[in-house]
């Protein structure tokens, strides 16, 4: 006890004031000295005058307060919180239980403070003992507690706001902590959580994943390493995926726990599944995209390389799609669009694929296609597009151009056999439209010769390089004269004799076929009004490029070119080949109704190399097939050959077509042809194109149709030039007349 008042109260009582020392003169110095060093602060209290009697030094430090402030005071004046009234009053009235509680003191500074107080009796051997009133400084805790408190609020709060589910446990998996978002993710029961029903909890979890036992035994391993940090995705049996990553809970350095969040997955993969399909898939129609195509095809250039097992890549581009646009407008030409997409899904197999490009482009690819397997698709393809597209009151065909490239072959990437196949569908384009076509590696003239050449043409044409040939055309039956076919020739002086073959293609693609379509027909025609005025009467044969056919004003400028020269149109017959009617088949019949309006003739040139049926046939306004020279070249003698011949006679007579065989080189061939009742040829047998000296000169005007054949000395061969050899045996004398 301080050496003041106390001290001196206890010790010299009976010197200090009376009022001051009233039984604590009583206090024995040893039990005052005990208290004295005490770590709490003491005070002692009379119990009949409640007068602070002594006090200690720890006190004095607690309240700032000096012990002779404090000794001869009431304690009712030191501590006047209602509760101490209360105990005081008690205490007045013979109440001895003791009070243990917090509570709040002033400091002689001001502050107040927060102090845990025990009042408890002490008797004495005489009077009514001493209070002894202990208190301890609970200020600095407090202002920890409610520290840690707020964090814990803010903790809390923050743990609620995540959209993480949270779980928190100890090193054993105990759970400690978790937040609302967790159950609700995982649709935990609360009461399971707030049980703490640690096993049920995490029995949950695992039967609402669909590995359990995988589920579990991640889990374990997780627990087992303290330090790791963790990431997994996890497949609910709800079909969500749920990511979890988990994290060391640290304290002093050490883990002593750890904290799980878990995130639902589902929307992000969702998300990120339709953009990834957006990326690959065409949005109209839903078909896969340009993107999604290649890496198709470069896996199936894998596959194919691996299992030897060819595929083929076609392109398919509408024709003249544009116009429905144009006129219909863009919502109709996508309802078109979406139509053309499900026709295309429909003719091929689930396991080939139909990709939309761009517009009006789709291109397909055809596993373990060989070049039958892919123009059985393109064929396939044309029959689906064929049917007429009804749309609310309208009905129309669509037709298709169609490239076919094939692996391997045509490329080595995705990107070089999509390049072959559309290189190949923009052929079919530039040659009418509406057919199919394989590419073709055109090694023999590269792209720059084939520049020249047209570059060459289109020089000759100024310069009048080219020539036009009559090859004659022959009655089996009487030999006699029934037209002329006229053929291009062409001397160049630095390259000599261009084959059509080598230049009629280039013309084609470059579309300058054009303009020496023009040529030639108005060559012709004028050739045959010349012969016609020499008393000559041959109808000549003009052979007709789709592409030019094609052109608007085709027509016009046919009857134009027969007017031009007063040529009866009956003298000139148009020479078409077969694509020309399988593409845009109502335009094709519908121009040449206008010709044949006109009143000339038309031919199907290359019969039975294309694919036009007798149904189809039927539609169109001709006159002649021609027998392509490649059927006749077996004949006699190859079965098929002589199969398709007659066929395709019985189908002329059927449709009461005249028939004309092109290319017969011997007797043999013209017997046969003869037989099967074919009643026109063509040939070296009775001779190539001539010029047209040569041909007046063999031909004379009595040879002509209506006149029967003189002696047929015209009939006989003539040398054949050095430009056109002949390919089979050239007999010395043809007998052209049947029963002369
Ligand atoms: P094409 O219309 O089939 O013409 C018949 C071809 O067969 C001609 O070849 C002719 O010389 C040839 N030929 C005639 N008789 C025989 C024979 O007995 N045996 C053999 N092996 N061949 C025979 P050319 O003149 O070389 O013409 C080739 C092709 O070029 C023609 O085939 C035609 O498609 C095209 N062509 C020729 N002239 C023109 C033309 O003025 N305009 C167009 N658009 N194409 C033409
Ligand atoms: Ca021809
Ligand atoms: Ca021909």
């Amino acid at each position: 006890m301080k050496p003041v008042r106390p001290a001196r109260g206890a010790a010299q009582a009976p010197e200090g004031p009376s009022d001051l020392v009233s039984p604590a003169v009583l206090l024995n110095p040893s039990f005052l000295r005990l208290i004295d060093g005490l770590q709490e602060a003491v005070w002692l209290v009379c119990a009949r005058t409640h007068a602070v009697v002594a006090v200690n030094a720890a006190s004095q430090a607690l309240l700032g307060l000096d012990a002779r402030d404090l000794v001869g005071s009431q304690i009712e004046s030191l501590a006047a919180t209602p509760e101490d009234a209360l105990f005081w009053m008690d205490a007045a009235i013979g109440r001895r239980e003791p009070l243990h509680t917090d509570t709040m003191m002033r400091h002689a500074d001001g502050r107040m403070l927060w102090v845990s107080r025990r009042i408890s009796h002490v008797p004495q051997p005489e009077g009514h003992g001493l209070w002894l009133v202990a208190m301890r400084d609970q200020t600095q805790q407090r202002h920890h507690d409610e520290e840690r408190e707020t964090l814990l609020a803010e903790l809390r709060a923050t743990l609620e706001s995540t959209a993480d589910g949270i779980l928190v446990t100890d090193l054993a998996g105990r759970i400690r902590s978790f937040n609302q978002r967790l159950a609700s993710l995982w649709g935990i029961p609360e009461d399971l959580l707030n049980e703490r029903n640690d096993d049920a909890v995490q029995a949950w979890m695992r039967r609402s994943v669909v590995d359990g036992q995988g589920y579990a035994m991640r889990l374990t391993a997780i627990q087992e390493s303290p330090l790791l940090h963790t990431s997994d995705n996890i497949k609910l049996i709800d079909g969500r995926v749920m990511e979890r990553v988990s994290l060391p809970q640290w304290s002093r350095g050490r883990p002593i726990g750890r904290v799980y969040s878990f995130r639902d997955l589902s929307e992000k993969l969702a998300a990120r599944q339709r953009i990834e399909e957006l990326s690959h898939n065409d949005m109209l129609t839903s078909l896969p995209n340009r993107r999604a195509l290649l890496e198709r095809v470069d896996y199936a250039q894998a596959m194919a390389r691996r299992e030897a097992s060819p595929f083929a890549l076609l392109n398919v581009d509408l024709d003249r799609f544009k116009q429905i646009n144009d006129t219909l407008g863009h919502s109709y030409g996508d309802r078109v669009i979406k139509e053309v997409a499900v026709r295309l899904k429909e003719s091929l197999r689930e396991v080939d694929t139909v990709a939309r490009l761009d517009g009006d482009e789709f291109a397909l690819l055809i596993h373990q296609a060989d070049a039958r397997g892919a123009e059985h698709a393109a064929r396939r393809v044309q029959e689906a597009m064929s049917r007429p597209f009804s749309f609310d009151t309208l009905s129309f065909t669509v037709t298709c151009s169609i490239g076919i490239a094939l692996f391997p072959g045509d490329g080595a990437s995705a990107d070089d056999l999509l390049a072959s196949a559309e290189r190949a569908m923009h052929w079919v384009k530039e040659s009418g439209r509406s057919a199919f076509r394989f590419h073709q590696p055109r090694k023999d003239v590269d792209l720059l010769s084939r520049m020249r050449l047209d570059h060459a043409m289109r020089r000759a044409l100024q310069e009048g390089e080219f020539r036009l040939h009559f090859q004659p055309q022959i009655a089996v039956d009487s030999g006699a004269l029934i037209g002329a076919e006229a053929l291009i020739r062409w001397r160049d002086p630095h390259r000599g004799d261009v084959p059509p073959s080598e230049f009629i293609p280039v013309a084609e693609e470059s579309g300058f076929i054009i303009a020496i379509g023009q040529w030639v027909l108005q060559q012709a025609v004028a050739q045959a009004a010349d012969w016609l005025k020499k008393g000559l009467r041959v109808p000549v044969a003009v052979n007709v490029s789709a592409l030019q056919f094609q052109q608007p004003q085709f027509v016009d400028t046919v009857a134009q070119t027969l007017r031009a020269a007063q040529l009866p149109p009956d003298l000139l017959e148009l020479e078409l080949t077969e694509s020309v009617l399988l593409r845009d088949a109502d335009e094709a019949l519908h121009r040449m109704q206008a010709l044949s309006e006109l009143g000339l003739q038309l031919a199907i040139d290359d019969f039975g190399t294309g694919y036009s049926s007798l149904g189809y046939l039927k539609r169109f306004p001709i006159q002649r097939l021609k027998v392509d020279r490649s059927f006749v070249k077996g004949l006699p003698g190859d079965a098929s050959d002589e199969g398709i011949v007659n066929a395709i006679v019985q189908m002329g007579r059927a449709l009461k077509l005249q028939v004309i065989a092109e290319g017969v080189e011997t007797e043999d061939q013209l017997a046969f042809l003869a037989r099967c009742g074919c009643q026109e040829y063509q040939g070296f047998l009775c001779a190539p194109a001539l010029d047209p000296r040569s041909f007046e000169h063999r031909f004379k005007p009595a040879d002509a149709i209506g006149t029967p054949p003189a002696a047929h000395a015209s009939a006989k061969p003539v040398p054949v030039s050095a430009a056109e050899p002949v390919a089979g045996p050239s007999k010395p004398t043809v007998r052209l007349v049947r029963g002369a």
